[in-house]
């Protein structure tokens, strides 16, 4: 993490600079965790924050079941904050991997959290049609879908396409689709992998990687997860990063990064 230096929040072809902060993975299961980064997050000036919502997390507690949840997304709502819609259980449950290629994507890359990777057409659509009746019913402004994992196969697209719902972007790891027309946007992308020292080593390495090839793109996210709480030396890590982003960059919703 050296080297970028002074840059502004413009670049010297005019394109603004602009920052991405999300939360991924938010339930009410997760929310204890959701809401100590968040509580980091606000403390550096608190800044607009998109977050990942899941209707049914691993088919726990649902989403419109929790009150006191419901109404804590309201309230981030009314301050700013972007709610996105995250898959709907965010667990893949469809049919085993048939190729070593795809068992390693869907059970070791993304531990079998890739909920639209591997999905059937009618199943894709029923739950795309079940994650935006929740959000209407809560009347929670809705302009992206953020497939689990950052997968999403082609029935997913189909089903994305011929939603009732005209959604603005989704996003994969290495960048935005805008739709309609799915151009994709190139992005940075810091994100953590923490469950062990292993992983945790290796995703200092990567971030640092990828912050120093973010000068060139006009959006950086900070993808932070819930289980990024649990450990004292990655939030530590996630304050500094964030801090020094919002020196260079300024903090968007996803939608307005998007629009
Ligand atoms: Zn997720």
């Amino acid at each position: 993490m050296s080297g970028s230096g002074a840059q502004g929040p413009n670049d010297n072809d005019g394109t603004e600079r602009i920052a991405a902060i999300v939360i991924h993975d938010v339930a009410p299961a997760t929310w204890p965790q959701c809401e100590a980064l968040l509580g980091m997050v606000d403390a550096l000036g608190a800044p607009p924050v998109t977050l990942l919502v899941v209707p049914h997390f691993h088919r726990g507690v649902h989403a419109r079941e929790s009150r006191a949840f419901v109404d804590a997304l309201g309230a981030r709502v009314a301050r700013g904050d972007e709610l996105a819609l995250h898959g709907y259980y965010h667990a893949d449950d469809a049919p085993p991997p048939r190729s070593l290629r795809e068992f390693v994507a869907r059970r070791v890359l993304t531990r079998s959290e890739g909920e639209f990777a591997a999905i059937a057409d009618a199943e894709a659509r029923e739950r795309l049609a079940s994650g935006i009746a929740l959000f209407a019913e809560q009347r929670w402004p809705l302009a992206g879908f953020v497939p689990p994992a950052w997968q999403l196969n082609d029935a997913t697209r189909r089903a994305l396409d011929g939603a009732a719902h005209p959604f603005a972007y989704v996003p994969v790891r290495a960048g935005i689709h805008r739709l309609p027309g799915w151009q994709l946007e190139p992005t940075a992308n810091l994100c953590y992998s923490p469950d062990s020292g292993w992983r945790r080593a290796m995703s200092r390495a990567l971030i640092g990687r990828e912050w120093r090839r973010a000068g060139t793109r006009r959006l950086m996210r900070l993808s932070l997860h819930p289980l990024d709480a649990r450990f004292a030396e990655v939030v530590a890590h996630w304050r500094a990063l964030i801090e020094r982003a919002l020196t260079e960059r300024r903090p968007v919703t996803k939608r307005e990064a998007m629009a």
